[in-house]
């Protein structure tokens, strides 16, 4: 009997022996800090693009701060923040370079923002001056939707924000003649960004807020959504003619959708 449970408990000992040795080696906040420094210093060589995501003494944030009504108090500060923060902007990176080069070298972006805050009332916002957007992750299980809503605000010919050329108007009023008749925008701002709010020429209420929130929105959902948007075209030539001159818009920028 001796003899038995000796054995066992050999056993027992070489089987913890085996597991310890596998356990891997967990990098420390540091190591995970430095790494994500390092891709970031990759990225920005490679596509002049800075993104941010803990507060600094650089003045060119603080700049850009102020204009995304960001402090320092949003950007994520939760256990294992490095180890995170790697995870989120190497996504956010591939989906970044995931995009066409001529579409990306239209919109012309220059910096992002990776903020988690609720006590910011956006899921993201796009600044045209600055051509950066900033992304609210607590807001965002789906950011890659919200990045491509604000990249197409940089990527707009006729956007927000800024004094339009006679060309930016007829482009402009390219787009409002697809509208069903008499429509006015400006009911759809604040209201509901999903389809199931659709209402006929409009994809989601908060593309009746204005022209270029309606040109993001419809964009997006071509890029996220474009079984149930293109469902709608069937039975709505005012939204169809609308999908269609987003697709031949982006197409002449590389971007097949
Ligand atoms: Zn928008």
């Amino acid at each position: 009997m001796r003899f038995k449970y000796g054995s066992i408990a050999l056993l027992l000992f070489v089987f913890a022996g085996s597991c310890a040795k596998e356990e891997p080696i967990l990098k420390t906040e540091e190591v995970y800090h430095q790494e994500l420094d390092d891709l970031l210093n990759t990225f920005k060589a490679e596509t002049g693009i800075v993104i941010y995501y803990e507060a600094s003494n650089d003045a060119e944030q603080k700049n850009l701060e102020i204009m995304h009504g960001i402090n320092s108090d949003v950007y994520y500060k939760g256990e294992k923040k490095y180890q995170l923060l790697q995870y989120w902007i190497e996504g956010l990176i591939d989906v970044l370079k995931a995009y066409p080069k001529t579409f990306m070298a239209k919109a012309d972006l220059k910096s992002v923002f990776i903020v988690n805050s609720g006590s910011l009332s956006y899921s993201g916002i796009a600044n045209l001056s600055k051509r950066s957007i900033a992304i609210n992750r607590l807001h965002n299980a789906g950011y890659k939707e919200t990045l491509a809503h604000e990249l197409f605000h940089l990527f707009d010919p006729a956007p927000a924000q800024s004094v339009w050329t006679t060309e930016q108007q007829q482009f402009d009023m390219t787009w409002q003649s697809f509208n069903p008749p008499g429509f006015v925008y400006g009911d759809g701002c604040g209201l509901e960004n999903t389809i199931k709010t659709y209402t006929q020429g409009f994809i989601t209420d908060y593309c009746r807020c204005n022209s270029t929130e309606d040109r993001a929105v419809t964009f997006q959902m071509l890029v996220f959504h474009s079984d149930m948007l293109l469902g709608k075209t069937i039975n709505d030539s005012y939204l169809e003619s609308k999908v269609n001159f987003i697709r031949d818009l982006v197409n002449q920028y590389g971007y097949n959708l």
